[in-house]
Order: structure tokens, then sequence, then C-alpha cells
């Protein structure tokens, strides 16, 4: 069944550790502009599924497809070229540089198709990329932290900082794999604030989440996956009802 409005299409994918099968038949169709929430117990397999889209994992089988090319075989920073961003379950950030350094990287890296430390010497005469990082860290509520070294932030900020690190690469597709983890439930609301910022921007997320707050206030479409499979699919409304859901999850 094909959409033209997919732009995300994860293929009848499997993906074994050994004796494991971490992912089984997996298919997904992300639509353009929405964000689709993949929900389920620890162990399911989200984290994998996100790894084998952004290219860190191979699939055992099938394939992935964003925009009418086949991700599946490429390297993760070529994904990442195509126009896919992710926000990691633990923060990957450039711990020693300031918060204003690490949101100009991902920018620099985009434009010039690569970073090296010694570049880093040439960030400050870096006028646009600056103007625009800074831009990014008052969409996120930053501003007044960029001079910060990024690891005294707090586990919250670093959150938040890596989702700047995120917009200003312009993305089409944003993954955020459990963004509010960790966070206090001030500032899970301010991210969720954020997020729904974002999704009235029109950028497609997929977001993996744990916390059902987070999903049912932001999703359009949820997956449920448990022990691998994809067991529902559907509205925030035809999830809740579902007693497969209850089960797995809820339950779980
Ligand atoms: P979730 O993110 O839903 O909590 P994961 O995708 O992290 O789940 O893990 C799914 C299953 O695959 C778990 O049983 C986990 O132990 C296993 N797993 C994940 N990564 C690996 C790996 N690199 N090697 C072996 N097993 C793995
Ligand atoms: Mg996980």
């Amino acid at each position: 069944m094909a959409n033209s409005n997919v732009v995300l299409h994860v293929a009848d994918v499997h993906k074994r550790f050994g004796g494991l099968h971490a992912l089984a038949d997996i298919d997904l169709q992300v639509e353009e502009g929405q964000t689709h929430a993949i929900i389920g117990p620890n162990g399911a397999g989200k984290s994998t599924l996100l790894n084998v889209i952004i290219g860190k994992l191979a699939p055992t089988s099938g394939q992935v497809v964003f925009d009418g090319a086949i991700l599946t075989g490429r390297k993760p920073y070529q994904i990442n070229q195509l126009g896919i961003a992710r926000v990691f379950q633990t923060p990957e950030i450039f711990a020693d540089l300031s918060v204003l350094h690490n949101v100009m990287i991902p920018a620099f890296a985009k434009r010039d198709g690569t970073f090296t430390l010694n570049m880093l010497r040439s960030l400050d005469s870096e006028t646009g990329i600056r103007q625009e990082a800074e831009h990014m860290l008052e969409d996120v509520g930053m501003l007044n932290r960029k001079d910060m070294q990024a690891a005294s932030l707090s586990r919250g900020d670093k959150r938040r900082m890596e989702l700047a690190m995120c917009l200003i690469q312009h993305p089409r597709l944003l993954l955020l794999d459990e963004p509010t983890a960790g966070m206090s439930r001030h500032d899970t609301n301010t991210t969720i604030e954020l997020l729904k910022k974002i999704k009235s921007r029109g950028m497609t997320k997929v977001i993996i989440e744990h916390d059902m707050h987070v999903v049912f206030s932001l999703a359009d479409k949820i997956s449920v996956l448990a022990q691998g499979r994809i067991i529902a699919d559907g509205t925030p409304d035809e999830v809740r009802g579902n007693p497969k859901v209850q089960e797995a999850y809820l339950g779980g």
C-alpha cells in the first residue's frame, strides 16, 4: 500500500542478535509532517529499530527507505546528510566545549561535509552560524547558558542542547529516543511544549518514548512494539483502547 505522503518506510525489517530476534516483521510507514511515536516496554526493540533507521545497525533482512532513497547499507553520516537527525537516549555531545560551540558544530559539519578538531579555531569567525546557533538556543530556552561548558549542564539541559544541535541541521526527519528520559516533570513539560512548537513547523518526527503522557500529548500516530513485533498501531485513541496494548505495555 504505497502512500505518496510516506516519507519513511521501514519495510519487512528483521534484526537478530545471535539467537535473539530483536526485531521481527517490522513494517512502519511515517507520513510527512506527522509525529509518529513508537512505544513499548523495556527491551521491546525500540532503540534497535532507531539504530537500524539511522544506519548504526544493519538489519538482518528488510530495508529502510527515506524519501525514495534506500538507506540500508549507507553509513550513519550519509543518512544524516540525506536529512535525518537524531537525539539519542544518552546524549552525544562535546563535553569540553561551550554550549554555543556544540550547537555550531553540526551546522559547520553539514556545510563543509566534515568537522575536525582543528577546525575549532575557525568557529569564532563563523558569524552566520553563530547567529543561527544562538537563535536555536533561544528556541530551546538556553541562550543564557551559551557560554557554559557542556559537561556542566544538567541532564535536561544537555538534552535540550542536543535538540538544538539537531534543529540547526534543518532535518526533514527528526528521530528522538526517549527525549524526556531522566527529566523532572517540569523539564518534561517544557520539552513537550518545545516539541509541539517544532511540530507546528511541519517537521516529521519519530519519537521513541516510555512516558505515556508525552506520547499522547504529541503523537499523530502510535506504533506499539512488544518483543520485537509491532502489536498495534493507529491514532492515540485507537491505541489507548486496544486490549493487546494494555496487556503488553501497560501491564509490562
Ligand atoms: P528498548 O529500546 O525497547 O528498551 P532495545 O532495542 O534496546 O530495547 O533492545 C531489544 C533487545 O535486544 C533486548 O533484549 C536487548 O537486550 C537486545 N539487544 C539490544 N542491542 C543488542 C546488541 N548490540 N547485542 C545483543 N543484544 C542486543
Ligand atoms: Mg531503548
